[in-house]
């Protein structure tokens, strides 16, 4: 179908490609999420799409030779995914109440699964920096019923950020005041971190794209509130090389320059939750749309691939 654009900028006519249309690659699922674009140069286009149908328990595949497969169930209800440096997958498990790692030869190795003794409550989402280490939110959303995850009680009663040091195991919290944090990432020279609440009442100014100044031993200062998507709110985004953070919220994919100017959406035919870039020339959106995955062209990559 013929996309449909609210252009708000000049910037973000250069970040478009005009006449393009939403290209559907599969339905069926009950809540698409965790979109992550693998490179793998013996793919027909360069690679495929990985995502989390959270409910059904499952992982989904979608490469241009093989349509849509199962790429794992049960998966301990994973939600987002990223790579890490060496490119191998890394996930957030509701089930399983952990990070996990998938190694080259898919075997699933747990990455971590509490904090001082107390399980995690679900990990929603993660980004891995630069040296190796992963920052992940832990919202309660898989423990609060049997829909997406198991229900439990939060063991740690709080919900953090955390920075894991995966190759020794060890974990800090980096955020302790957050109502739900969800969706996260760092800006291209990885000086700003960003990282969405989607707690709170819907209208309410903290319901929002946080940001963090980050040192370079990676201490967060300065937090500010960068930018309200409107409709819905972030659930899952991901920054450009220019800086530019790509969000889901409600009715489109809602671009952002580094000042937290709103510069266009792209709507979307419903809800959405989590995207990524990739494709033969890393400029394919890639869009888990509640029920339903798309994909469009555009004119920007994903900053920070490994
Ligand atoms: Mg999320």
């Amino acid at each position: 179908m013929a996309a449909q654009y609210e252009i708000l900028s000049d910037a973000f006519n250069r970040l478009i490609v005009p006449d393009e249309s939403l290209r559907k690659l599969g339905d069926g699922y009950e809540w698409a999420e965790g979109t992550t674009w693998v490179p793998d140069a013996a793919e027909e286009g360069g690679g495929y799409l990985v995502w989390s149908d959270i409910p059904n328990d499952r992982m989904l595949r979608w490469s241009e030779s093989d349509g849509t497969t199962t790429f794992r169930q049960p998966c301990g209800y994973t939600n987002g995914h990223t790579l890490d440096r060496e490119g191998r997958l890394v996930s957030c498990e509701h089930g399983g109440r952990r990070v996990s790692r998938t190694e080259q030869d898919g075997t699933v190795v747990n990455l971590v699964d509490n904090y001082e003794g107390k399980k995690l409550n679900s990990p929603n989402d993660l980004v891995v920096k630069s040296d190796g280490t992963i920052w992940f939110t832990d919202p309660p959303y898989g423990i609060l019923s049997d829909r997406e995850g198991h229900k439990a009680d939060s063991e740690l009663g709080a919900n953090y950020v955390f920075r894991l040091w995966p190759d020794t195991g060890k974990m800090e919290i980096v955020i302790d005041d957050f109502d739900r944090p969800n969706g996260l990432a760092f800006s291209p020279d990885e000086s700003v971190l960003y990282v969405a609440d989607t707690g709170y009442e819907l209208d309410t100014p903290e319901a929002s794209i946080h940001a963090f100044d980050v040192s370079a031993d990676g201490n967060l200062s300065n937090h500010r509130i960068y930018a309200k998507p409107t409709p819905g709110k972030s659930d899952g985004f991901r920054v450009d090389t220019d800086g530019n953070v790509w969000t889901s919220s409600g009715d489109s994919v809602q671009v952002f320059n580094p000042a937290g100017e709103l510069l266009g959406k792209i709507m979307m035919p419903d809800r959405n939750a989590n995207l990524d870039f990739g494709g033969p020339n890393g400029t394919t959106l890639f869009v888990g749309v509640n029920t339903e995955v798309y994909s469009i062209e555009v004119n920007a990559r994903r900053a920070a691939r490994p």
